[in-house]
Formats: structure tokens, C-alpha cells, sequence
């Protein structure tokens, strides 16, 4: 190993051949093959797509280059994205901080106390803007939000009708995607023009407002919604929360549920994502929200504490009945968003929006005084202008300038203005469209002065009421006291750059340094994503290259980067398969089998793609159960649509009989679906596509080095065979045409933007690209070894549940606590928080089997900190059979009282019967360097007896 490779595989060649002699194999590559079953290893190819691996200065310097295909420009086009200025001290000590954007989603709450905080305020800033009583954190986009919304709305409604209406003012890509996810569940779209008093239907389930609306009016639509609510419908706002700093908010014009998007606030626009979208809803509708709530409850101690709320904390173990599939949200980014809250505060916020209303004000008036048709009256920071006939004239006048604006339609173009408009681009802007340049005197005089915001705004949609008054909105403003309230959060966290993360499942790698640093470039971050072909060139380069390399490591003929998220790549998957079903006349295959040990995003997403799923058993082995997979496929055959497998399994191992079950489905007509999160277990070494699957996601922020964020953002590419490629994902926006549907690709979109999250591509390019096909398959087998050294060291401690015919497991192992707790009485929590003493971030806990911790070590790490792991596991074992044998008593122990605060060891007299090191400094060498964890145990069920979802009072923590 030499190169970027040797850095980001944690084992040597000699800690590699250490372990390799432990385990009776005398290469990585014997081993591995020795694990993978022999039917499915992948034949070497001749020829490789993939270039040799390139240096991290060849890496950053290509990457320069293909950002220098992107023309910059000023982004005026709007439609849910804008240009806003990332506060500096967001940017480095959140954005760039690795205590941040390396953590894991807080299931383990006790060390996860800082995203957590920063996450309940996001939820407050969501609750206080939009009016309503509680929100989430966070959805993927705005678009998709609407569609849970309007799932949601369907979910509470009463009205038994599948009508619901969407308003023609809204965004283009909100239409599409609601278009699809629609037809999926069977709900009848009907788009009606409301803000010009379209009367509703006499039976409906719901109604969506844009507000403002996409061509940027504003008007009340406080009827519309008190009539959807009289027919029994439940009434979804998608709102601006720049805009609702001035306007009245949905909560108190009647709305259920508001949605949209966070992104002005401080996140880049990075080619359409990642951002963070939001939702909330009024009261009596919280145990309906799709995704993560964090809530509030309280530890061992009594002291408030955060931790994620009610259904949402395990969203996987509801699988098809689930609120939504959502698994990974965006997390890194909805914390942006909060800091860019904490940072301006409510006067901060209304000031900024004040000043893009009096921009968009001014340029209308320049417009009008220059004979232009504007539109609206009553807007905030769009304008719609009618321009006969040139309207592709006007927009190529302004593009020559460096201004990309709208397209509406041959005579209509869009104008947004945001925090970053200045008059000198007003004033440009006015020239595209006719008026005389004005000199820097001009300027202001023309666009600074007299304009009032809201100018023509009935005065019944401005907001008086206040808003963000919790104290952390108002404390701080300095940037010194900034940089030390983030600097305060992360030392609560728990992130990689203090240790290993074994969270089985999850592959908690390294995300190297250079990896990440081009998505901070402006010619990647500030990048619209409906920007015009010509100046998104470097984007689409990367785009296709990554494409061709993930088609060849998974062995299929297409990949589109559209999906968000490992669950909305298997959604788009799924609707691949029934699109393709449909076009066959298949219209009742509808069936989806799914083992019973799946990920429950697996069967969540089949419920979306308006399937109806049938658990497959697993057996002894944690195999799915082949005589119960052909007795389902029999008594289904007719409707057999899919079947759903992850391979290697949920389990860890490898199944033998894979590709006999992919023949079986074939056989009985359906579609083998491969879920890949598991990639990094089989990457180089066998394809998807070779052993049976016809369509798979990947989880860029698992296999290829996208940082968790603390639980977002991710990319979730779905990759299909060519016979279910025409029925990837789409989108009517699209710069390539091929993506744009009618080509290649004609799914509905799954994504508000074209190339979804394409912001955080640069990430798993860059990792391809220095780890070549060779370092991908060394990182595999480091995995792979880690793993199996794990299983083999820990086996005589604690079980290891499954592993496949070699007696190999695959890149991670399930240890079995359940003895354990018979013998002792310790519980996987007790070691899970006890593990925290230790200094580690618990393994997954109780996924897939309840009483087990799933271990994965990743390539990443290297042979001391396993051993440290590894020891710590044995120490902790020893501890519980020392309260087996009554050295200690069952209720007071290091274990059951763990994780330990400082404060627990210094207040008041030491009263428990094992010494204050043993509770705190288990080994030695965590007197230099220990973790301390903020809380002690939290009480979950208290938090969701005693429902709070937006931050406390700050007496809560006298
Ligand atoms: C992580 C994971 C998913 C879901 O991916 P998200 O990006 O969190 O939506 C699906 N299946 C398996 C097996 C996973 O491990």
C-alpha cells in the first residue's frame, strides 16, 4: 500500500499480517475470498473506467479543474434557492469542523448533547417562524417535504377521498415530485389556480399553498384553508422563513402542517443540496411527523437532556408502518441553518429580509419606470416580469453580464433577489431588461433609498408579533462568543476525530481531509442548481464520471445521483421496478418480499412505492429462509413485484445462496432489488449486478467517505440493469438532457434538485479517485480483516451470532449480549453507556437482532484503537461478572450507573461501593485523555410522557 490508500487504511502490512496469522490466513486477499462466496466472485477485468489512483495533489489539482468548467455567476433564478452569505464563523467551526460533520445521528444521546442542542434549536427557529407548535429535524429538501406533507395530511385526515390539491403556483420541481409520489400511493393530484380564488372540490384529503408562491406573490390564504379544513382536509403551507421574518406565518393563517426549505439560511446552494428541509405542524399532529424530533428529557440525575422523541428515535423497527422512510436527514446542514439563526437573532433575520424586500421593491419600481410589466403588487423578493416574445433574449442579455435569471416561459421571466444582491446587480439586472446603466452614485440613490419592505402588502399578511425570543437567539452575537458556543457544543459530542465509531451498519470511515476540501469552493457551494447547462460544465463532467465508476464497481448499465438518501435511493429503485412492471402490463405485480431482517427503510420505501410487503423468514443461520422464500414467491406469484435483499446481509454475512435466490425471483417474473449499503463489504471483490440484482442503492456516506454530519447529509445513487434504467429517476429541470426525461431516464424525480445533493459530490470523487480500483478493493479486505479480527478476539467473551459457511463474518459482526445478561444481569445498554466510560461511541445496538451490538470497524481504523476496543469489551465483561458473583450489587455498579459525569464523581460524598477512578478512569490511559459526557443515563420515557420539543428555559439548567 502506498499512497492516499496508506493513509486512509488505518492497518499496516505488518498489523494486517498480525492479524491475518490470528486468523489462519496468509493474505487479505485469501481471506476475503475465503469469506465471499465463490459463486459471486468477480472475474478481473481488462480494462478499467476508473484511472490509477491518483495523489491527493493530482486529486485536489483535477478537482480545480473541473470546478474551473463551472462559470461562476450571480444566481438570480430563485425557486427555492438563493445565494446567502455563510457566516465565516459557521463555515470553519461547523462546515469545516470535523467534531461536526464526523458524528454519528444521536441514538446515543448521553454523547450526543451538542448536535442535540443545536437541533432543538433548529426545531425552535422552525416552530417560532412558521407559527406552529412543533417541527422536526429535518427533512431532505422542500419538495420532498411536501409530499410528506401531503402524505401526512392524508395519514390525519378524516375525508375518505384520495383528492388532494396543489396550488399552480407552485415550485416546478415541488409539481414533479409530488407527481410521482402520487401516482405511487394513489392520490389524485388536482392543481387549481387558488390565489386567483379557484374554488376547492367538495371532497378532498388535503391542499398545498406556495407562500410565497413560486412567481413571488403573496396573498392570504386563510379561506382557501378554512374551506379544505371544512371539507375535512388538512391544509400544508410550503413558506420561506426569510419571507415569514415579515410575513404572517402559516400556524396563524390556519395551516396544519408548513414545510420548505433552510437553505438561505447560511448554507450554500452547492448545485441543489444538500440543505436542510424543514417541517412542522400544529398541535395534536407531532406523532405524525416523518423523520427525527429531538425532544427533551431527563438524566440519572434529574438534568435536562436531549434526545430524539416518540416514534422517531426508531423509526426502524415501526418498517412498513412507519411515518416515512426517512433515515438519514441533514442534519450538518440543519444546524447550519439554526447557527445562522443564533448568530443573526430576530432583529438580524428581519433586517436581512427587510433589505431583500426594499431591493426587490426598488427593482420593480426601476422595471416599471422603464416601461416593464411587473407582475404583482404584493411580493417579497421574486418578481415576475412579462417580456413578449424575448423572454430568452433578456436572460441571455443578463447571463452576459454574469446574472442567471428564470425562464418562466417564452414571455415571462423570474427575478429573485436575496441577502448577497447588491444595487450594482440590480442596476445590471434593469439593463437586461432595458433601462440605462447608472453609475455607482446612480445606484444608490436608485436602489437603496426611500423603498419601504412590503411596500404593497395588505397590511393584514405583515407579521407583528415577536418571534426567536429564546435567550439563544439573543447571546450570541460576538464573533468570540460565537466561535465558543460551537466550540462548547462539539466538546459535548462524540465524533470521530476523538475515536472509533463501530456502528455496525453505518461505516463510519475516514472522511479525509482533501476529500472534503472542494465542496467549500465557490465554484462548487455557490452554484445554482437549475443554473444553465453552459456554466455547470465541471459539474456535469464529475457527475458522469462518477456515474461511469459506480456503474462498473456495482456491475450495472446505469446510476443516477438524484437520490438524497440510502431511503430515497430505494424508493427510486423500487418505482424503477413498477415503472417497468407497468410498461410491460405487469400492473398487478405489487407484491414486495423482504426478509425479515431488513433495514426498515426497506420496507418503509415499498409502502411509498405503493407496494404491499411480505416478511420473508430468516433462519438459524441469519440466512433468509429459502424454503419460506419459495413458498411466498408461490402463494404471490402473480403479484410478485421485487424482492428485497441487502447483501451481505443485515446479519454481516455473506449468503451462499444468493444467486439462487435472485433465479428464484427471476423465475416467478419479479425484480431483485440489492440494497448496498453493505458495499463496503463487497467493493472489488464482487458487483451486484453479477450476482442477481437488477437495481441497487449505494450509500455515498457509508461506502465512499460522505461524512455522516451527526446524521446527514447523504447520497443514495440507485443503479439499475439497462432494462429498468429508462425508469431511474428524471427531472423536468435537468441540464443534461438524457436527465431530463424522454431520453434515457423517465422516472418521476425524487429530489427537489436535478443531481440532488450534488454539493457534496466532490467527496466520493475525490475518494474514488485516490484510492483507485485497487485501493477500493484493499480497503474492502482492511474491513473485511478488522472485522473478522474483532469476532475472533471478542468470540470467547461474548458470541458472535452468525457467521457464514467459512466461519467468517463479512465487514462486521453481531456480538450476542443476551448470555450475557442471563448470567449477570447486565443489559446491551448497560454496556452500550458503559462503553462511553471507556471512551467509545457504542457499536448499533439491538439492530437487527434485539440484545445484540453490532460491531464495524471500518478499514479506517487502525490495529491499537481495535485493541483498545477490543480490550475495553473484555474489561467490561469482566466488570459484569463481577456483579454476577456479588462483588457488587445488581443496582449500583459501574454498569448500570454508567455513563459517569464528571459532576457524578465530585458532588457530594462517593456513597457507591466501586471507587471513583474505577467509575471514571476504568483504564489508564484515560487520565490524559478522557472523554467527558455531559449527562448521565437519560430517562427515554420520561421525554415522551412529558412531550417537549423546543428549548428550554435556561433557569431548566440552574
Ligand atoms: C443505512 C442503511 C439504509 C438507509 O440509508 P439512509 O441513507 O440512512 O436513508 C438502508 N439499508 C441499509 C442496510 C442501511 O445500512
Amino acid at each position: 500500500m502506498t499512497g492516499f490508500s496508506s493513509r486512509h487504511i488505518g492497518t499496516d502490512g505488518a498489523a494486517q499480517w498480525h492479524m491475518l496469522d490470528g486468523l489462519g490466513y496468509d493474505s487479505v486477499d485469501a481471506l476475503v475470498k475465503a469469506a465471499v462466496p465463490a459463486s459471486i466472485h468477480s472475474t478481473p477485468r481488462s480494462t478499467s473506467d476508473i484511472p490509477e489512483p491518483a495523489t491527493e495533489a493530482e486529486a485536489l489539482a483535477e478537482l480545480r479543474a473541473l470546478a474551473g468548467q463551472n462559470r461562476p455567476a450571480r444566481a438570480m433564478i430563485g425557486l427555492g434557492y438563493y445565494d446567502t452569505f455563510t457566516p465565516s464563523v459557521i463555515a470553519r467551526n461547523v462546515l469545516e469542523n470535523p467534531s461536526w460533520y464526523t458524528a454519528y445521528t444521536p441514538y446515543q444521546p448521553e454523547i450526543s448533547q451538542g448536535r442535540l442542542e443545536a437541533l432543538i434549536t433548529f426545531q425552535t427557529m422552525v416552530t417560532d417562524l412558521t407559527g406552529l407548535a412543533t417541527a422536526n429535524a429535518s427533512m431532505l429538501d422542500e419538495s420532498t417535504a411536501v409530499a410528506e406533507g401531503m402524505l401526512l395530511a392524508r395519514r390525519a385526515s378524516k375525508a375518505k377521498t384520495d383528492v388532494f390539491v396543489v396550488d399552480a403556483d407552485a415550485l416546478p420541481q415541488t409539481k414533479a415530485v409530488l407527481r410521482s409520489r402520487a401516482a405511487a400511493v394513489g392520490v389524485h393530484l388536482v392543481e387549481l389556480a387558488l390565489a386567483d380564488g379557484a374554488e376547492l372540490p367538495d371532497e378532498l384529503f388535503g391542499v398545498f399553498v406556495q407562500y410565497p408562491g413560486a412567481s413571488g406573490r403573496v396573498w392570504d390564504p386563510s379561506a382557501v384553508i378554512d374551506a379544505a379544513h371544512l371539507a375535512g382536509g388538512l391544509a400544508v403551507v410550503a413558506a420561506d422563513l426569510l419571507a415569514l421574518t415579515l410575513l404572517r406565518p402559516p400556524g396563524s393563517l390556519g395551516a396544519d402542517v408548513a414545510v420548505g426549505t433552510t437553505q438561505r439560511f447560511g448554507v450554500p446552494m452547492g448545485f441543489g443540496g444538500p440543505h436542510a428541509g424543514y417541517m412542522a405542524v400544529r398541535q395534536g399532529l407531532e406523532r405524525q411527523l416523518p423523520g427525527r424530533l429531538v425532544g427533551v428529557s431527563q438524566d440519572a440525575d434529574g438534568h435536562p437532556a436531549y434526545r430524539l422523541a416518540l416514534q422517531t428515535r426508531e423509526q426502524h423497527i415501526r418498517r412498513e408502518k412507519a411515518t416515512s422512510n426517512i433515515c438519514t436527514a441533514q442534519v450538518l446542514l440543519a444546524v447550519m441553518a439554526a447557527m445562522y439563526a443564533v448568530y443573526h437573532g430576530p432583529e438580524g433575520l428581519r433586517a436581512i429580509a427587510s433589505a431583500v424586500s426594499r431591493k426587490t421593491e426598488a427593482l420593480a419600481q426601476r422595471l416599471r419606470d422603464y416601461g416593464q410589466n411587473v407582475h404583482h403588487d404584493a411580493f417579497f423578493d421574486t418578481l415576475r416580469v412579462t417580456v413578449p416574445g424575448t423572454a430568452r433574449t433578456v436572460i441571455e442579455r443578463a447571463r452576459s453580464k454574469g446574472y442567471q435569471l428564470f425562464w418562466a416561459d417564452e414571455a415571462t421571466v423570474g427575478i429573485s433577489v436575496d441577502e448577497t444582491t447588491t444595487a450594482a446587480d440590480l442596476a445590471a439586472v434593469a439593463w437586461a431588461f432595458g433601462a440605462p446603466e447608472a453609475d455607482e452614485h446612480g445606484e444608490r440613490e436608485l436602489f437603496w433609498d426611500g423603498f419601504e419592505p412590503l411596500a404593497k402588502m395588505d397590511a393584514a399578511l405583515k407579521r407583528d408579533d415577536d418571534y426567536l425570543t429564546h435567550p439563544v437567539f439573543h447571546t450570541h452575537r460576538s464573533e468570540t462568543a460565537m466561535m465558543r458556543y460551537l466550540k462548547q457544543l462539539a466538546d459535548r459530542d462524540y465524533a470521530l476525530d476523538r475515536g472509533m465509531i463501530p456502528l455496525g451498519s453505518c461505516t463510519m470511515k475516514l472522511n479525509a481531509a482533501t476529500e472534503m476540501a472542494a465542496i467549500s469552493w465557490p465554484e462548487f457551494a455557490d452554484v445554482h442548481p437549475f443554473a444553465p447547462e453552459a456554466d455547470v460544465r465541471g459539474y456535469l463532467a464529475m457527475i458522469e464520471q462518477l456515474e461511469i465508476w459506480l456503474a462498473e464497481v456495482t456491475g450495472y448499465d446505469s446510476v443516477s445521483l438524484q437520490p438524497n438518501a440510502g431511503s430515497q435511493g430505494e424508493l427510486a429503485g423500487l418505482l424503477a421496478i413498477r415503472g417497468y412492471h407497468d410498461a410491460n402490463g405487469d400492473t398487478g405485480r405489487r407484491v414486495c418480499l423482504i426478509p425479515s431482517s431488513a433495514h426498515g427503510t426497506n420496507a418503509a420505501s415499498a409502502v411509498l412505492a405503493g407496494f404491499s410487503v411480505v416478511v420473508v423468514a430468516c433462519d438459524d443461520e441469519g440466512n433468509v429462509d429459502l424454503g419460506d422464500l419459495r413458498a411466498k414467491i408461490a402463494a404471490h406469484s402473480a403479484e410478485l413485484a421485487a424482492l428485497m435483499i441487502t447483501y451481505p446481509s443485515t446479519h454481516g454475512v455473506y449468503e451462499q445462496d444468493v444467486v439462487a435466490i435472485a433465479q428464484a425471483v427471476h423465475d416467478a417474473g419479479g425484480q431483485v432489488y440489492v440494497d448496498g449499503a453493505n458495499l463496503n463489504a463487497l467493493l472489488g471483490f464482487a458487483r451486484f449486478g453479477d450476482l442477481g440484482g437488477d437495481v441497487s442503492h449505494l450509500n455515498l456516506h457509508k461506502t465512499f467517505a460522505i461524512p455522516h454530519g451527526g446524521g446527514g447529509p447523504g447520497v443514495g445513487p440507485v443503479g439499475a440493469k439497462a432494462h429498468l434504467a429508462p425508469f431511474l429517476p428524471s427531472h423536468p429541470l435537468a441540464q443534461r438532457a438524457d436527465h431530463a426525461g424522454g431520453v434515457r431516464f423517465e422516472g418521476g424525480p425524487v429530489s427537489a434538485a436535478p443531481y440532488g445533493s450534488a454539493g457534496i459530490l466532490p467527496i466520493s470523487w475525490a475518494y474514488v479517485r485516490m484510492m483507485g480500483a485497487s485501493g477500493l478493493a484493499e480497503a474492502t479486505g482492511a474491513a473485511v480483516l478488522a472485522a473478522n479480527h474483532l469476532a475472533a478476539r471478542l468470540r470467547e467473551h461474548f458470541p458472535v451470532l452468525y457467521t457464514g459457511e467459512s466461519g467468517l463474518v463479512a465487514h462486521e459482526c453481531i456480538l450476542d449480549l443476551r448470555p450475557l445478561r442471563e448470567q449477570t444481569g447486565i443489559t446491551v445498554d448497560d454496556v452500550a453507556k458503559r462503553l462511553i466510560d471507556y471512551g467509545f461511541h457504542a457499536p448499533t445496538m439491538s439492530f437487527p437482532v434485539a440484545g445484540t451490538l453490532m460491531v464495524e470497524p471500518t478499514e479506517s481504523e487502525d490495529l491499537d484503537e481495535l485493541e483498545r476496543f477490543i480490550e475495553a469489551m473484555i474489561a467490561i465483561k469482566a466488570e459484569a461478572v463481577a456483579v454476577a458473583a456479588g462483588e457488587w450489587p445488581a443496582d449500583d455498579n459501574p454498569l448500570v450507573n454508567a455513563p459517569h459525569t464528571a459532576e457524578s464523581v465530585v458532588a457530594g460524598e462517593w456513597t457507591h461501593p466501586y471507587s471513583r477512578e474505577t467509575a471514571v478512569y476504568p483504564v489508564a490511559s484515560l487520565v490524559r485523555s478522557k472523554y467527558w459526557p455531559p449527562v448521565r443515563r437519560i430517562d427515554q420515557a420520561w421525554g415522551d410522557r412529558h412531550l417537549v420539543c423546543a428549548c428550554p428555559p435556561v433557569e431548566a439548567f440552574a
